[in-house]
């Protein structure tokens, strides 16, 4: 059984065609699908009734619930998403002037197992498949019209590389959402062949890198995912990436007090990117996590130390604030408390 949200619209073409129906079948069900936004095939009124069961039957619309929803004092919003077999998922919108832009996760946690990350603190269990990743979306819509999607949830999207790209050119899809592919940025934590991939999809998403260190023996304490593909490694595809596609990378550094705000950190950090043309640089001062609590957010000064640093050398830097603290929004913190309440009350 193919799930309706995994067909990229012109898959349906070819399917209606072995059941012996017109191609115009197609554009009926892509406008109920991604202009009405139906969640059941009986809603798609402008088809015949017995075509709706087949759909149901054979192309069911993947179920979801919204289990929370919490919106912070900024206006930023964390929904709780869960699916059939009980997993469930984080998105996270945040609203800008002139934009919605929706945080979505592509694993029920993950395996690469960052220090400072409370998505991974306890592991994956399984990732998503491209209907689930499209559920988030569509349950995401819902709030307004969704203008940028990061991929920035839980998961690493590299670990879970085909369902993730089918999930997002359906968005993307003209037919289909029709999300601007520049409007949507998909990060990794530094999963080299993925990268490698996706320079050669011929396809215009933005790509983040998820550096937070600029040398290997503290990238490496701070990322296991670093002693698979050290910096050379990692930043030798990026560079790659930018020669083979023209696309700017930017470089994401969480800011971990004592840990990698140092002046020299920062001077290393700018002579790294600068080995890949035209890189950027967005810090972010760390969202404090539960299980570490020797963890601290950086003070002001420090961002702002390190900020001067980069621009001094050249490096397009960016100062990220974040968002929907009050919501638990360090990625997989919601998922993580819900799951703690649960074994706490049995
Ligand atoms: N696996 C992907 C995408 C998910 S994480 C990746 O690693 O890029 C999205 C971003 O949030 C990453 O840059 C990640 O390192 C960062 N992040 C995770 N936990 C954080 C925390 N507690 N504070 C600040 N940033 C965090």
């Amino acid at each position: 059984m193919t799930k309706a949200w995994s067909i990229l619209p012109e898959e349906w073409k070819p399917i209606l065609a072995e059941r012996g129906l017109r191609p115009f079948r197609a554009d009926q069900i892509l406008h109920s699908l991604y202009r009405d936004y139906i969640s059941n095939w009986d809603d798609a009124t402008t088809l015949p009734k017995d075509f709706r069961e087949t759909l149901q039957a054979e192309f069911p619309i993947t179920a979801f619930e919204v289990i929370e929803a919490k919106e912070s004092a900024d206006g930023t919003k964390k929904l709780l998403v869960g699916f059939s077999d009980g997993q469930c998922v984080e998105t996270v919108l945040i609203p800008a002037a002139g934009r919605f832009t929706q945080c979505i996760s592509t694993q029920v946690g993950c395996a690469m197992g960052c220090a400072f990350c409370a998505s991974g603190s306890a592991g994956v269990v399984r990732s998503l498949s491209a209907d689930e990743i499209v559920a988030e979306y569509m349950a995401g819509r819902a709030y307004g019209e969704i203008t940028n999607i990061v991929v920035m949830g839980m998961g690493e999207p590299f670990a879970n590389y085909d369902e993730t790209l089918r999930a997002l050119r359906l968005i993307n899809a003209g037919k289909g959402p029709n999300l601007g592919a520049r409007h949507i940025t998909i990060s990794t934590c530094g999963v080299v062949p993925g990268i490698e991939r996706l320079a050669s999809e011929g396809i215009q998403f933005e790509l983040s890198v998820s550096l937070h260190a600029p040398d290997d023996e503290l990238r490496s304490s701070l990322m296991p995912v670093n002693r698979k593909w050290p910096l050379d490694a990692l930043l030798g595809a990026c560079a790659a990436y930018t020669k083979a596609t023209k696309r700017v990378i930017t470089f994401e550094y969480t800011v971990i007090a004592g840990v990698n705000d140092s002046r020299a950190c920062a001077e290393a950090l700018a002579r790294q990117v600068r080995r890949v043309p035209q890189a950027k640089v967005n810090l972010i001062p760390l969202s404090p996590v539960r299980h570490r609590p020797d963890f601290k957010t950086p003070d002001e000064r420090t961002m702002l130390m390190f900020l001067d640093v980069l621009m001094k050398n050249r490096v397009q830097t960016m100062l990220r604030r974040s968002r929907g603290k009050d919501a638990d929004a360090a990625c997989g913190q919601l998922r993580l408390r819900r799951l703690q309440e649960i074994e706490a009350t049995g």
